[in-house]
């Protein structure tokens, strides 16, 4: 198994100071990899990404939600939205996503579609390649 982010990630990146083996990479380019990714093969399952995520994106893989429900307020953020969405980072730094969406309160979503692209980010992907041209962002 391994842990998986999903497109609740607005890419804070508080959660890939504490993975003890550096398995989590910045999505590059943003606009079609707009999450931080987590290599599958050298994830060890340890879960201590999990609380660092003050937005909740990280699961297990078999525990993804198919029907997440929403608070109302938050964003998603995936390839082919269009909103706008800004903060700022675990570092200080400014979050700037053009790949975004605000959830309405009881909006149901199917998160489970958000589990290929971690394996894809790795296989097809720009993979730990996208650490070389990472902007911080
Ligand atoms: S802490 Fe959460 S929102 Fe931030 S980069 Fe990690 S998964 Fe994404
Ligand atoms: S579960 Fe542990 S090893 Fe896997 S990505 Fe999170 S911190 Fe890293």
């Amino acid at each position: 198994m391994t842990f998986i982010i999903t497109s609740l990630c607005v890419r804070d990146r508080g959660c890939i100071d504490v993975c003890p083996v550096e398995c989590m990479v910045p999505g590059q380019p943003v606009n079609e990899w707009p999450w931080i990714y987590i290599d599958p093969d050298t994830c060890i399952d340890c879960g201590a990404c999990v609380p660092e995520c003050p937005f909740a994106a990280i699961f297990p893989e078999d525990e993804v939600p198919s029907a997440y429900t929403a608070k109302g307020g938050e964003y998603i953020s995936n390839v082919g939205l269009t909103g706008h969405f800004e903060g700022t980072n675990h570092h200080g730094g400014k979050i700037v996503l053009d790949t975004a969406r605000q959830l309405e309160p009881g909006e149901v979503l199917d998160l489970t579609p958000d589990i290929k692209p971690n394996y894809d980010f790795f296989k097809t992907g720009p993979g730990y390649g996208a650490k070389d041209i990472d902007d911080g962002m």
